[in-house]
């Protein structure tokens, strides 16, 4: 907002205030005790910064696969459910599941045009994501359609060949894979 010019005429005639103030070294302190409860609170301008690590754990091999232009998904080998969007472990028995490659050919499954999103997708707004599907897997995978004009968006999009494409330099994020029209 701040560097947003200001037409209001009233506001334009005001310098802009920053948040620098003047380094204060002393504080005034009362002797009696008692008016301490009444005193102003001390503001302090400092630099905040914090490096977070957060581990993919045992999904990091989907990471990994991203990295190297492959899609995996997994498989339980002990009831044969088979997963889009990997879990290591089976969400309907709990056995530990397999990984294996995915075709990077898919259907649509179906679709939703985001006009609104957080931060980071903000900018790309209108954009489309698409819930990815594959013959003999049982879970779906969401991830993004690009290229189709999102304002032009049809339920013909249904069912729709798609196309996996990676990032040339992977973030290590699920955004690293979008699809495309593969026909
Ligand atoms: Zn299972």
């Amino acid at each position: 907002m701040a560097n947003k010019p200001n037409l209001n005429p009233e506001a334009a005639a005001k310098i802009e205030e920053t948040e620098e103030g003047t380094v204060l070294f002393n504080v005034p302190f009362p002797k009696d005790l008692s008016q301490l409860k009444e005193m102003s609170p001390i503001l302090v301008k400092q630099p905040y910064q914090i490096d977070y690590l957060h581990s993919y754990g045992q999904d990091s091999p989907f990471f990994a696969g991203l990295a190297n232009k492959k899609l995996l998904g997994t498989k339980c080998p002990k009831c044969g459910y088979t997963y889009g969007t990997p879990r290591l472990h089976c969400m309907m028995c709990g056995a530990e599941c397999d990984w294996f490659e995915l075709p990077q050919e898919a259907r649509i499954h179906t679709f939703t045009v985001c006009h609104f999103g957080s931060q980071e997708f903000l900018p790309q707004c209108p954009f489309i994501l698409i819930q990815v599907e594959w013959d003999g897997v049982d879970t779906l995978f969401l991830s993004r359609l690009v290229g189709p004009d999102p304002n032009e968006a049809t339920l013909d999009w249904v069912g729709r060949k798609i196309r996996a494409r990676f990032l040339r330099l992977s973030k290590f994020k699920p955004t690293d894979v979008y699809f495309v029209f593969a026909d």
